[in-house]
C-alpha cells in the first residue's frame, strides 16, 4: 500500500483541528455536552488509534528481530564491507539515542508533570507490572540478577500474551540464530516470515492512511480539553528536543563522519543528498525514498557494489532518527507521569533502541509502534505515547530525512575508505 500523497496535510489539519476544539472545549470544563463528547467521541477516536498500534506491537517486534538477526547473520554480509555497514549502523544508532536522552534529561521537555496524561493510570500500570511479576520490588528497583533472569522466559508464549517484551526480543533472536543454522533447509520459514513481515508493514501503512488523521484528531482534542492550551508548552518543547537532537546528530555525527572518515566536504555531501533528503521528509519513509537516495549517492560517486548494499540495508536496519525521537519520548513520558528512570532502565532504553532498529522496515508511523514496545520493556505504560501520538508525523518527517542521511553517508564512507580493494575486484 502506497502512502497517500495528501495525509501529512489531513494530518496537520487534524492537529491544528484538535488544538482548536480542545482547547475550546477546555475553557468549557464542567459542561456536560463538553465531558460527553470528550469522553464519547474525542476519547474512543484516540483510544481506537492507540490499540491499532498496540496490536502490531507484538507481531511485528517478532517478526522484524528474527529478519533483523538473519539478515545481519548473512554469511555474505559478515564478511568484507557488510561488517564495517552494521557496525557503523550500530554505533550511530547508539550515539543517536545518548545525544537525544541527554538533552531530554538537561533539558526537562516534560517537567511539571501531569498535565498531558492522567499520570494515576500510568502509575496504576507500574503496580499491576509488579503485581504480575510477583515481586516484592518494583519492575524499576528490579536486581540486576533478576532483570538478568528475566530476559530468558521459561514460556515465549506467555510472554507474548502479557506483551513482556525483553523475553520475546531474546526468544526472536535464538529463533534467527536457529535459521542462519540450518540455513537454506528452512527457506519456507524464511519467506513466511518475510511476506508476514510485508503484510504487517501494509497493515502499519493502512492504519497511518485511514486512522491517523482521525486517531490525532481525538487524541489532541482529549488532551487540550483536559490539560487546555497549557498543553501546547509541554508537547513543544518535546518537539523542540527532538528537532534539536535531529539537527546535533545530522550536522555534528554525520558531517564529522563524512569529513574525517571520507576525507569530503560536509557541505558538499548534504548539498548532492538534498533531493533525497526532500523525498524523505515528504514521504517519511525510507524505503519509498531508497531510489532516490541511491541516484543522489551515484551523483556523489559512490560506488554501486557498495551503495546498492549499504543503502537497502540501512532501510531497514539504521535508524538513527527514530531512535532519536524514541530516547526523547521516553525520557519525556518518564517526566511527565513523575516517574524517575534508574540507570538501569536508561541503559535498557538504549540497548533495545538498538535492537530495535534493526529489521524493521522504513515506513511512515512504524518508529511508534516500536516505541510503545521500549515503554513496556521498561514498565511505563504504552498508552502513555498517546501524548506524542498527535505531532508524531511531522517528526516522522523529520526524522526519515536523518535515517536516510545515515544511510547514504554510511555507503559514501566505506566507498571512499575501500576505494583500493574495490577496484581489485
Ligand atoms: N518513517 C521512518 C522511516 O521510514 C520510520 C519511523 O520512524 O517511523 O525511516
Amino acid at each position: 500500500m502506497k502512502v497517500k500523497k495528501n495525509l501529512t496535510l489531513k494530518i496537520v489539519i487534524a492537529l491544528i483541528l484538535g488544538i482548536a476544539v480542545g482547547s475550546i472545549f477546555n475553557i468549557f470544563e464542567g459542561n456536560s455536552f463538553v465531558q460527553n463528547t470528550n469522553q464519547y467521541v474525542f476519547n474512543v477516536l484516540g483510544q481506537i488509534f492507540l490499540n491499532l498500534i498496540f496490536m502490531l506491537v507484538v507481531p511485528v517486534v517478532f517478526v522484524s528481530i528474527v529478519l533483523g538477526v538473519v539478515g545481519v547473520g548473512d554469511p555474505k554480509l559478515l564478511g568484507g564491507i557488510g561488517l564495517k555497514t552494521v557496525i557503523f549502523f550500530l554505533t550511530t544508532t547508539a550515539i543517536a539515542i545518548i545525544i537525544a536522552m541527554a538533552l531530554a534529561l538537561v533539558f526537562k521537555p516534560g517537567a511539571g508533570q501531569g498535565d498531558l496524561l492522567n499520570s494515576d493510570e500510568v502509575k496504576k500500570y507500574g503496580a499491576e507490572q509488579k503485581a504480575k511479576s510477583g515481586d516484592a520490588e518494583a519492575p524499576e528497583n528490579q536486581t540486576f540478577d533478576q532483570t538478568l533472569i528475566n530476559l530468558f522466559p521459561k514460556n515465549p508464549m506467555q510472554s507474548m500474551v502479557e506483551q513482556d517484551m525483553l523475553p520475546i526480543i531474546t526468544f526472536a533472536i535464538f529463533i534467527g540464530i536457529g535459521m542462519i543454522a540450518l540455513g537454506n533447509k528452512i527457506e519456507v520459514v524464511r519467506t513466511f516470515l518475510e511476506q508476514t513481515n510485508d503484510i504487517l508493514m501494509y497493515i502499519v501503512t493502512m492504519i497511518m492512511n485511514v486512522f491517523a488523521p482521525i486517531g490525532t484528531f481525538g487524541l489532541v482534542a482529549t488532551a487540550f480539553t483536559n490539560a487546555g492550551f497549557g498543553a501546547i508548552k509541554q508537547l513543544g518543547m518535546y518537539f523542540v528536543i527532538v528537532l534539536l537532537a535531529l539537527f546535533i546528530h545530522f550536522f555534528i555525527v554525520y558531517g564529522g563522519a563524512v569529513k574525517f572518515l571520507a576525507g569530503k566536504n560536509p557541505l558538499w555531501f548534504f548539498k548532492k543528498f538534498l533531493p533525497a533528503i526532500a523525498v524523505g521528509f515528504s514521504s517519511s519513509s525510507s524505503n519509498a525514498t531508497l531510489p532516490i537516495s541511491l541516484e543522489c549517492t551515484k551523483d556523489m560517486g559512490v560506488r554501486k557494489e557498495v551503495s546498492s548494499f549499504v543503502q537497502p540495508l540501512g532501510a531497514t536496519i539504521n535508524m538513527d532518527g527514530t531512535a532519536i525521537m524514541q530516547g526523547v519520548a521516553t525520557i519525556f513520558i518518564a517526566q511527565v507521569s513523575g516517574i524517575d528512570l534508574t540507570v538501569m532502565q536508561m541503559v535498557t532504553v538504549v540497548i533495545i533502541a538498538v535492537i530495535a532498529s534493526i529489521g524493521t522496515a522504513g515506513v511512515p508511523g512504524v518508529g511508534l509502534v516500536m516505541l510503545a514496545m521500549i515503554l513496556t520493556s521498561i514498565g511505563i505504560n504504552p498508552a502513555a505515547i498517546g501524548m506524542i501520538i498527535g505531532i508524531d508525523r511531522l517528526l516522522d518527517m523529520t526524522r526519515t530525512s536523518v535515517n536516510i542521511t545515515g544511510d547514504a553517508a554510511c555507503a559514501l564512507i566505506l566507498s571512499e575508505r575501500e576505494k583500493s580493494k574495490l577496484a581489485k575486484n
